[in-house]
């Protein structure tokens, strides 16, 4: 057996806030050892902290600026619509490449937006960005074959899973986690034995998702909490942190004392809020963003064009075991879907300055509709710095109504955080909502509100 030089474990949104006390209440003994022979650190990410950006700096050593991967979504150039991110939008070598251009081997599985993988010397297996099963996401062709023969049919980690509203349906989603972190064990151990690499990462995603679906369920000061809920899903975050911490414990049999070894995240994780901010409507209060005044027949119509789109998508996007999911869902899928879409199509650009993609409302940003930029920009470039100063001043005058206190405490300039080549495809205004301020934001739906009156 070849061990590698360099083993990456990468542990999505894993935050030290709660594997420190698990290490030190011995559910994490394979990272306790690795923290008390090594060194460790409280990792800085990038901002904002997401995960598309995160992966991705990682990967390239480079701030979203010199890579071009800012979000889960982009706008698309010289229209204001938005298409989902993948790895096509990096624009700069990744760590990997370099690494073979040196003579050195590498194997990756299951980083997100990696996809389309990589022609590496090695292997590369995409991560969350893979549209569906489908999908060649898997370099070499044969390598899937291979682990599908050996370890069946490979599966994506799971996601869209907003409609978990039921017990059964957290149950459900908790044992399908557990089977993906499974899978990935085996394949991770499959590839260290058969297909061994001088440096090979493998990232498990089930803590975010956890995270994101089952804190209240722990955290007793959090809005949403149920005494009564947590006896059967209090746990359920730590289960997850130490079923990965025995997936490590497996993977580390395969290194030996020459290769190093970092278990790393890309950003963390925390409780949400109840303030929710809802942003358009907000610039539309302070007459910088106008929604058409449509008539029925236009509502109608732009409805039509904007479900076709938004089917077309989800068909064309998700696995068939995500659509069979979602088609039990469709009445509640339907009235999303419309809401989600229409906000954005009503918006009338020749009259708005200044917008919110609520698409990308997690997280938040502002983009100004700069004459030139997109196709009925009516910002000059003399009201730019203006605009932006004032918006700044309007957003920190929203207070929290119980506390007086302001709801968004920080706002970034584009140019304060992004550097380099692709820098002018940011939001010009980034609203601090992981470090200084705690808000969500809501879309505004100005044409369901008219439809339902
Ligand atoms: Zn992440």
């Amino acid at each position: 057996m070849k061990a590698p030089k360099v083993m990456i474990v990468g542990f999505d949104a894993a935050t030290w806030d709660l594997a420190k006390p698990w290490v030190a209440e011995g559910f994490m003994p394979n990272l306790a050892r690795l923290m008390a022979e090594g060194a460790r650190g409280q990792l800085e990410s990038i901002l904002p902290p997401i995960t598309p950006p995160a992966w991705t700096s990682f990967t390239t050593g480079k701030n979203p600026g010199k890579h071009g991967v800012f979000h889960f979504m982009e706008s698309t150039p010289d229209t204001y619509a938005l298409r989902y991110t993948n790895a096509s939008s990096r624009r700069t070598r990744t760590i990997w490449k370099i690494l073979n251009q040196a003579g050195i081997g590498t194997g990756t599985a299951n980083i997100p937006f990696t996809y389309p993988p990589e022609v590496l010397n090695g292997y590369q297996i995409s991560g969350m960005d893979t549209p569906s099963e489908k999908s060649a996401f898997i370099h070499p062709p044969e390598l899937r074959e291979e682990l599908e023969r050996e370890l069946g049919p490979l599966k994506l980690d799971i996601r869209f899973l907003g409609f978990m509203n039921t017990d059964e349906r957290r149950d459900q989603v908790l044992d399908e986690m557990r089977q993906m972190d499974e899978q990935w064990t085996h394949v991770g151990l499959y590839l260290l034995k058969h297909r061994p690499q001088d440096v090979t990462m493998l990232v498990f995603m089930s803590i975010d998702t956890v995270q994101h679906y089952f804190w209240q369920f722990m955290d007793k000061s959090h809005f949403l909490h149920d005494p009564a809920a947590e006896a059967k899903f209090g746990d359920a975050i730590r289960n997850v942190y130490q079923r990965l911490d025995e997936s490590l414990g497996k993977l580390l049999e395969y290194t030996n004392d020459g290769t190093t070894v970092f278990v790393v995240s890309d950003h963390g994780g925390g409780p949400v809020s109840d303030r929710v901010v809802y942003l358009n409507r907000y610039l539309g209060q302070l007459g910088l963003l106008c929604y058409q005044q449509d008539t029925n027949n236009l509502l109608r119509k732009t409805l039509r064009t904007v479900l076709r789109r938004g089917y077309m998508f989800l068909r064309s996007n998700l696995s068939s075991r995500q659509k069979v999911r979602l088609a039990a869902l469709l009445p509640q899928l339907r009235l999303k879907t419309e809401s989600f879409y229409t906000s954005f199509t009503s918006i009338d650009w020749s009259q708005t300055k200044a917008y919110c993609s609520e698409v990308l409302a997690s997280p938040p940003s502002i983009w100004i509709n700069l004459k030139g930029r997109k196709p009925h920009g009516i910002v000059d470039d003399s009201e730019y710095e203006n605009l932006r100063d004032e918006i700044i001043t309007k957003i920190s005058e929203l207070r929290d109504p119980r506390t007086g206190e302001p709801v968004i405490k920080r706002v970034l300039r584009r140019e304060k955080i992004f550097h380099g080549s692709f820098a002018a495809e940011a939001p010009d205004l980034n609203l601090d909502w992981w470090e200084a301020s705690h808000f969500m934001t809501g879309p505004a739906f100005p044409m369901i509100r008219m439809n339902h009156r």
